[in-house]
């Protein structure tokens, strides 16, 4: 696709932030001690970068699917972990009110969330629901105008830093499979609510994942999300952007991928000669150039689709899934090209290959994608 002059600014504009802020040092300390980098998330608050796909009414930029994709894109081109900083406010986390919330709650949470005020994360996942999201074993119990919510959600995005997480429970115990499901708002700082401990991760580091514990949570009434007993059709809505926003994170890590392997290629010499003139390391490049082409297209044309309003889950899933694992096939021969010195921390394609790693399993693994393609190739 051939971008616009709006969005080739953006683009450019993304970019220069993501290579000037984003240091080498900045981010081998996220990835050596996994911290949450405050002066940084306040930084990309300033910029506006948390908002930009939440409308001007509620705080945001109000840019469309396409700038918010060049955002991820370019921000995981230099570093993945820091992408998620800019990502989770306009998908997970200010998805749902985006998509579910009443005025009232709309002008109450996004345009702390756009500025960067407050993070808001996303709890859907249980250690006995992963794949099947809708097997949720947390429940949230009517009290007079109040429910208590008991349960226990893992690999939360953000917890140990956020201030609100959109949690689902089951309200209707007797429903079955995906019904009777509620989506609500709760303070990270309620009475009975505690973290798990800091999830070790192989890469994505300094973007902290921790479980969301539930004892006894009383949230109030008006802190239910969308009608009550439908909270899991708009998490699959929502995961719909985020996938769109997985993808395009898969991209950016692609393209770093090629980048540092072309540059590589030509610069180590072995038998007289740089590596790149050898054809099975240029066809190698080559392959990854093809795939980063082709999962870029795949990610603008689904966050076109998504901006005219058309059912774009299946787009947002194929983009999802071929992105995932184009990401992982560049780190793979990012890796490969660098031999030895691939595996090692100093040169950035071995924190590559981890970082990518998870993208083919989070927001719906590359089988789940597989499972949507097909179901919905099948359906009718
Ligand atoms: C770093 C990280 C961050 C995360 N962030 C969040 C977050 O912010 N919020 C949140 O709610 N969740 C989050 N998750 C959870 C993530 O979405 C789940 O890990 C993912 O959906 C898979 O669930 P699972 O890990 O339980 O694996 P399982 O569902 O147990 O899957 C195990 C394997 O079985 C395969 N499988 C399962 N069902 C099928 C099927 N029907 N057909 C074929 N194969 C199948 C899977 O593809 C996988 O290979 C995060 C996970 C990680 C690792």
């Amino acid at each position: 696709m051939i971008l616009d002059a709006k969005h080739e600014m953006q683009r450019k504009l993304f970019r220069e932030f993501a290579e000037t802020e984003f240091t080498r040092e900045i981010q081998d300390e996220l990835d050596e001690t996994g911290e949450f980098n405050w002066n940084m998330h306040r930084l990309m608050s300033r910029y506006g970068f948390m908002g930009v796909h939440i409308p001007r009414e509620y705080g945001g930029s109000g840019c469309d699917y396409l700038s918010y994709a060049l955002m991820v894109e370019e921000f995981a081109r230099v570093d993945a972990a820091l992408s998620i900083y800019a990502n989770t406010s306009n998908s997970l986390g200010g998805g749902p009110v985006l998509l579910a919330g009443t005025e009232e709650q709309k002008q109450y949470f996004l345009p702390r969330v756009a500025s960067g005020e407050k993070i808001m994360v996303f709890a859907l996942t249980e250690p006995g629901a992963g794949s099947d999201a809708s097997r949720t074993d947390t429940t949230a119990v009517a009290d007079g105008d109040d429910f208590i919510l008991n349960g226990r959600k893992t690999f939360c995005s953000g917890a140990p830093v956020a201030d609100w997480a959109v949690v689902f429970a089951k309200t209707d115990p007797t429903a079955k499979g995906s019904r009777g499901i509620s989506m609500f708002i709760i303070d990270m700082d309620a009475p009975g609510v505690s973290l798990g401990a800091d999830e070790k991760k192989m890469g994505i580091n300094g973007y902290p994942t921790s479980d969301i514990v539930l004892e006894d949570v009383r949230v109030p009434g008006n802190r239910l999300l969308g009608p009550l007993h439908k909270g899991f059709k708009y998490a699959m809505m929502t995961l719909d952007g985020g996938r769109l926003g997985m993808a395009a994170q898969a991209v950016g890590v692609a393209q770093d991928c090629l980048e540092q392997a072309t540059k590589y290629a030509k610069e180590r010499r072995q038998f007289g000669q740089p590596i790149a003139s050898f054809q099975g390391i240029s066809f190698m490049l080559a392959d990854m150039a093809a795939d980063v082409a082709a999962a870029r297209e795949l990610v603008y044309a689904a966050a076109e689709l998504k901006e005219a309003g058309k059912d774009a889950t299946m787009a947002c899933s194929i983009a999802k899934y071929f992105a995932a694992e184009a990401a992982n096939r560049c780190a793979y021969k990012a890796v490969q090209i660098h031999g030895g010195y691939g595996y090692i921390r100093d040169y950035k394609v071995e924190r590559l290959y981890r970082d990518a790693r998870v993208i083919p399993i989070y927001e719906g693994t590359s089988q789940i994608q597989q499972v949507v393609i097909a179901g919905n190739l099948l359906k009718g």
